[in-house]
């Protein structure tokens, strides 16, 4: 069982600390501001055991170097990314096992970024701007088939994994998957329950792998209403679910 505590910063990034329950040393994913991690870290008589990050954006990785001026800890981070301070370079399919026994393998997962990686273990994957929940991220460095493959590969993890990425966008992610799936009632719900939660002030994230299967339009390119929605809006027929993909990320890019 893992421990996962987040803390808000920036403008709508999760920054999120992770560790046994009882451990005195938790990780902390994608620090893009050292500032609240380091607040935390000492209001509740924590250390810090290591930094995981995601990919190279400035929003994940600006705290990296004020943290490491408290705590000299390794740096985890995509290999196939230049990321200052980042002390060990980490491949797919790589685990890494923390001092309180927990263990997380590296899944590349390249399409918002070239060298993007996820950590997954303990129930949880911690997925940075790759899969957002109800959405997913944009694409600055990858193609439509690179992302496509890697959310086929987060399609293919156990169903109740818990996701944690990188930024509440549920609510704006969720108005356009009722544009592109209008007559699904879970999307629907789960808009409505989002909504009250936002309006509460309460996080949406995380949530399981499950529930996105349902009701997030980018990991639905092989449901058939889908499919010709996205073609409706293209304008021609798609064959393939990449294709698929990227119509449907054209389509919100379009919308946004
Ligand atoms: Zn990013
Ligand atoms: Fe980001």
């Amino acid at each position: 069982m893992l421990e996962v505590r987040g803390l808000e910063a920036l403008d709508d990034n999760y920054i999120w600390l992770a560790g046994r329950p009882g451990s005195q040393r938790v990780m902390v994913v994608d620090p893009g501001d050292a500032e609240p991690v380091l607040a935390y870290l000492s209001h509740q008589g924590l250390a810090l055991e290591a930094i995981l990050i995601t990919h190279h954006h400035g929003d994940h990785t600006a705290g990296i170097g004020e943290l490491l001026s408290h705590y000299p800890v390794p740096v985890f981070g995509p290999s196939r990314e230049a990321i200052p301070r980042v002390t060990d370079p980490v491949h797919d399919g790589q685990r890494l096992t923390f001092s309180d026994g927990s263990t997380f393998q590296v899944l590349e997962t390249p399409g918002h970024t070239r060298g993007h990686i996820c950590f997954h273990g303990e129930g949880v994957l911690f997925c940075g701007d790759t899969l957002f929940t109800a959405g997913c991220g944009r694409l600055f460095e990858g193609t439509p088939q690179q992302m496509s493959d890697s959310l086929d590969r987060i399609l293919a993890l156990p169903a109740e994994t818990l996701v944690y990425c990188a930024h509440e966008y549920t609510e704006a992610n969720l108005r356009f998957a009722q544009v592109a799936e209008p007559a699904n009632s879970e999307i629907r719900h789960r808009a409505a329950e989002v909504a009250e939660q936002r309006r509460l002030g309460r996080p949406t994230v995380p949530a399981t792998l499950d529930l996105e299967r349902r009701t997030n339009p980018f990991l639905r390119c092989r449901i058939p209403h889908l499919i010709a929605a996205a073609e409706a809006w293209v304008g021609h027929p798609l064959t393939t679910p990449a294709e698929v993909f990227r119509a449907v990320r054209a389509w919100k890019d379009a919308l946004d």
